[in-house]
């Protein structure tokens, strides 16, 4: 076990993901030095989860106040913002088309982290550095504690962008994430396909979400042009975590569709069964309402999931941008020297957002998931939508 301390910079971040990097790169362009850690073995790391609409108050703010706006808007995709529900039997329950006003556009998730990387010099992330757990030393000042056994020592400031399992939480709470219930398999459909045109005619540019009897298929467009389906469903909890390889099979996949969508239309069915397998389970997990607001603790904060995990609203990385674009402005206008100023400053501004996120979330969840899902959206979606809430 080896400690560092030496030149530490006043600020780590736990996390390479959307949060974390917007975080860096923000302190980057303000010259404020920092260091990230990320368990990722490199930046290319398999991880799932698709496509992210970016909105423009929120999410592409983050990005312009970074200096990133240009680099963003070749990777967007301002073509795929098409967004229709259909019933089990695929009968069209409300659509949205691709509008020229339409400002949410789509990034390919591994495209944007690309972007955030190559706007912030090499050696401020380090990869392959599971972070184990936070203490604080003698001299209040904070301590990183690696799961390879070596310990990062001298930050005034960590901030947790590491998402919903976060390590850095348990310096502040001991509330954990719950389990919804819910989980969504997520496969593919590559381009490579043989049924790959089917389904480019049947889906088209943008997303489709079939509901029912409190099942779901949500089916994406992604950059390259293959499309990703989520199946969602209530399974027990921890049930993923046995012999995941099986998720690929051809056999599960028809299990699947007899246990949870057998009389649905084939039209939904088959993007199930002809697609290339299942590769990643997404069990959905949310931080309850009571973990907001917490006690301010000195030298630690946190940002994005790892502030507020939600059931999928459609916001959570915008939000988690917009964490990130608002600590980096605290900090910037108190100081380095006033970290801890900035912090409290950044979690009052924080916690009423997070608390509606995680309603938002909440919300989101009973809907999509609800027996009657796609009778509600056919009376409701105009003010559904409308509302905000999802
Ligand atoms: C199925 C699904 C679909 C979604 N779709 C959307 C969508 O369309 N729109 C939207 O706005 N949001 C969506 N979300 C939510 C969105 O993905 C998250 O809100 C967003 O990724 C949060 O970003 P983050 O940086 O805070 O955390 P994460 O994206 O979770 O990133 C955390 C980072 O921390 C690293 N890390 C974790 N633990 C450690 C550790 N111990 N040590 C070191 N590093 C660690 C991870 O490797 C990762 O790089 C979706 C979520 C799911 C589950």
């Amino acid at each position: 076990m080896s400690s560092h301390a030496s030149n530490s910079p006043p600020i780590a971040i736990i996390g390479a993901g959307p949060s974390g990097l917007t975080l860096a790169r923000l302190l980057e362009v303000k010259n404020i030095p920092y260091i990230v850690f990320d368990r990722d073995v490199s930046p290319d790391a398999a991880r799932g989860g698709g496509s992210l609409d970016l909105g423009p108050g929120s999410g592409q703010m983050a990005l312009s106040e970074a200096g990133l706006f240009d680099k963003f808007k070749p990777l967007a995709r301002y073509q795929d913002q098409a967004f229709r529900i259909l019933d089990k039997q695929a009968d069209l329950v409300w659509a949205k088309p691709n509008e020229e006003s339409d400002d949410r556009p789509e990034i390919d998730r591994k495209a944007l982290r690309r972007m955030l990387l190559e706007s912030i010099p090499q050696e401020r992330v380090k990869w392959d550095a599971r972070v184990k757990s936070l203490k604080r030393e003698a001299d209040s000042s904070m301590a990183v504690q690696l799961a390879n056994g070596n310990v990062e020592t001298g930050f005034k400031l960590v901030v947790g962008a590491d998402g919903g399992w976060s390590k850095a939480r348990d310096m502040i709470t001991p509330v954990k994430p719950r389990y919804t219930g819910l989980c969504y398999l997520q496969g593919n459909i590559h381009t490579t396909n043989e049924f790959h045109s089917t389904v480019c005619s049947r889906v088209g540019p943008g997303a489709y979400m079939a509901l029912g009897d409190g099942n779901n298929l949500y089916v994406q467009r992604q950059g390259n042009g293959s499309y990703q389906i989520f199946a969602g469903g209530r399974f027990p909890e921890g049930w993923w975590r046995t012999n995941q390889e099986r998720f690929r099979s051809l056999q599960f996949r028809e299990q699947l569709i007899a246990d949870r969508y057998s009389d649905w239309s084939s039209q939904i069915t088959d993007l199930i069964r002809y697609s290339d397998g299942f590769d990643y389970v997404w069990a959905l997990y949310e931080t309850p309402s009571e973990s907001v607001p917490w006690e301010h603790v000195p030298g630690v904060t946190l940002v994005g999931d790892a502030a507020h995990l939600t059931g999928p609203n459609g916001e959570g990385v915008n939000i988690a941008l917009y964490d990130s674009l608002q600590l980096a402005q605290e900090i910037e206008q108190a100081g380095v020297g006033n970290l801890d100023d900035a912090v409290r400053k950044y979690e009052k501004k924080m916690f009423p957002r997070a608390l509606e996120h995680i309603a938002a979330g909440e919300e989101g969840v009973r809907m999509f998931f609800a027996e009657d899902a796609a009778e509600n959206f056919k009376n409701n979606a105009g003010a559904i939508f409308e509302s905000g809430e999802v």
